[in-house]
């Protein structure tokens, strides 16, 4: 005999962060009070609550890095540190009332769909069951620490974490540190901990591009311009906004000019930071800027440079109890292990399992990559809305704008649904995935993503799966409509369908 769930709500959000919390806001703000924000941790914030690591911050400017229902109006911080991001986080869901909506220390295992109601249940880590007739998945791109299985990693007798489990308990004054990886996190842990430690590693396994960050405060005189000029805020977000469209995205979708702007400024930049041309030869990246994410920091190669930390160009080999081997022999001993290698970003949605009608596991309908038309929508998974899905990461401009739309897309589906009899479903039609992933597929083509350079963008098999590769206007244009026609709606049953969009009724 199947058990009635534990609770039940119209909509369930798995997920409190920058994504759940933007769902929760447009549901709120459109009357929408019957949904619950599941979240595992004890605390809101997602990847801002986990990445903790000295140096932590957004290296996009706050102004951009914020909901356009809330933009951000400090006229002194530039770049936000993590404890601000989180900060605002914490005041947006205050202000917008969402808190009382947020169900702590509850992790969902499990989505399951269920043939009786045609709604879904949700299943926690701690046995538990909660009904809903809608999902939304808000779980995050990297939000899975990817830690490499390198030879002996048990035997080592010092402390070994990842950059978004950073061990506080572990201080590092005095100790002797390895940071694997070079990538964005690496570039704010290795400037942020270098003073600190007696002996520092930094092993690097591809070079990246990187270009420089102006300083996290904003200069004086235009802190008081846009704390004393109406409209300033706005400006200044607009300007960054068109900047990032111009000569970001022009650069990645492989402009000359824009690319070798870029580079140009990025090779200067490298030659500036570093003065040794051997170690600016080991540091100078063998692919296209842009085909891994660009670095953003003017404190990384100074770091590099200095005469008590060394970059490790020799792959590890093993990892031994007091240290590290590399492939050309050499042990150094080290009595801590900080892993920046990044996250599991193409297995999206894992480790939660999702089933749908028929029994359908989503996992192995994403066996090739995963997919989903204007990256929320899976067919044959009714009334199930994922966030910052695939092909929605921007590797050009701030992904919030991509969350933004997708909050008011998600919540414009419901306030549909709401419209319609109880039990009414909607879900993506196969033709418009398949017409969405045409488009996806011919922009990731034309970019530089595709070039030569693994990437968490990418899946082993080198499919792009997580980046947009056109204008964010375009993609605002296209989820601006959510009962387009592109989805079918189910009736509820013995309900003739009806409504807008495409309203075909469909089994299930
Ligand atoms: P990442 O960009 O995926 O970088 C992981 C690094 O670890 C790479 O240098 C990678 O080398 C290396 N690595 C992985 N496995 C390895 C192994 N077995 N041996 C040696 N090296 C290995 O991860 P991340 O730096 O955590 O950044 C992930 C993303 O988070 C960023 O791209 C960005 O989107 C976001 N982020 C944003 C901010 C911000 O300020 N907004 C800050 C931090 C992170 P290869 O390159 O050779 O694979």
């Amino acid at each position: 005999m199947t058990r009635r769930p534990d609770t039940s709500t119209r909509v369930a959000v798995i997920g409190a962060g920058y994504a759940g919390l933007a769902a929760a806001v447009q549901l709120r703000r459109r009357g929408i009070t019957s949904f619950t924000v599941y979240e595992k941790a004890s605390d809101l914030g997602g990847t801002w609550r986990d990445n903790t690591y000295p140096g932590a911050g957004c290296d996009i400017p706050s102004h951009l890095y914020s909901y356009e229902f809330a933009p951000y109006r400090d006229g002194r911080v530039r770049y936000p540190a993590q404890s601000q991001v989180l900060e605002y986080l914490r005041t947006c869901a205050r202000d917008e009332g969402v808190l009382p909506h947020v169900r702590y220390d509850t992790e969902i295992t499990a989505v399951r769909h269920d043939p009786a109601t045609r709604g879904w249940v949700l299943h926690t880590a701690d046995g538990r069951t909660h009904a809903a007739d809608v999902v939304v998945s808000a779980v995050g791109q990297l939000h899975r620490p990817h830690v490499p299985a390198l030879p002996g990693a048990e035997d080592f007798e010092g402390t070994a974490f990842h950059t978004a489990r950073w061990d506080h308990a572990h201080g590092l004054d005095g100790r002797s540190v390895a940071v694997v990886g070079t990538g964005s996190s690496a570039a704010q842990v290795v400037p942020a901990i270098a003073d600190r430690v007696r002996r520092l590693y930094v092993v690097q396994r591809s070079a990246n591009w990187v270009l420089p960050k102006p300083g996290a405060r904003f200069h004086p005189a235009l802190s008081l311009l846009l704390r004393g000029v109406p409209g300033a805020h706005r400006a200044y977000r607009s300007l960054l906004y068109r900047r990032s469209e111009a000569v970001m995205l022009r650069a990645l979708r492989g402009n000359r000019a824009a690319g070798a702007l870029l580079r140009g400024m990025a090779v200067r930049h490298l030659r500036a930071g570093v003065p040794d041309p051997e170690l600016r030869a080991r540091l100078t990246p063998d692919f296209a800027l842009g085909c891994k994410r660009i670095v953003l920091s003017s404190d990384w190669y100074p770091t590099l440079a200095r005469s008590d930390v060394d970059v490790v160009t020799e792959p590890i080999t093993r990892i031994t109890a007091k240290g590290f081997e590399t492939a050309d022999g050499a042990h150094r001993e080290v009595d801590t292990i900080v892993y920046a290698t990044g996250f599991r970003t193409t297995e999206f949605l894992a480790p939660m399992t999702v089933t749908g009608p028929g029994g359908r596991l989503l996992h192995e309908v994403w066996r090739g990559g995963a997919r989903a038309y204007l990256g929320m929508h899976v067919p044959g998974f009714p009334n199930l809305f994922l966030m910052y899905g695939p092909n929605t990461n921007l590797g050009h401009n701030s992904v919030t704008l991509a969350l933004d739309a997708q909050a008011e897309h998600i919540a414009g589906c419901v306030e549909l649904l709401d419209a319609r009899p109880d039990g009414a479903a909607m879900e993506a039609t196969p033709e418009a995935l398949e017409a969405w992933q045409r488009l996806v597929d011919e922009g990731c083509d034309a970019t530089v993503w595709a070039g030569a350079c693994t990437s968490w963008f990418k899946t082993a098999d080198g499919t792009l799966t997580n980046n947009w590769p056109y204008r964010t206007s375009l993609y605002r244009r296209m989820t601006a409509h959510p009962g387009g026609s592109g989805f079918r709606f189910r009736a509820a049953a013995g309900a003739a369908a009806q409504g807008t969009g495409d309203p075909r009724q469909v089994a299930d």
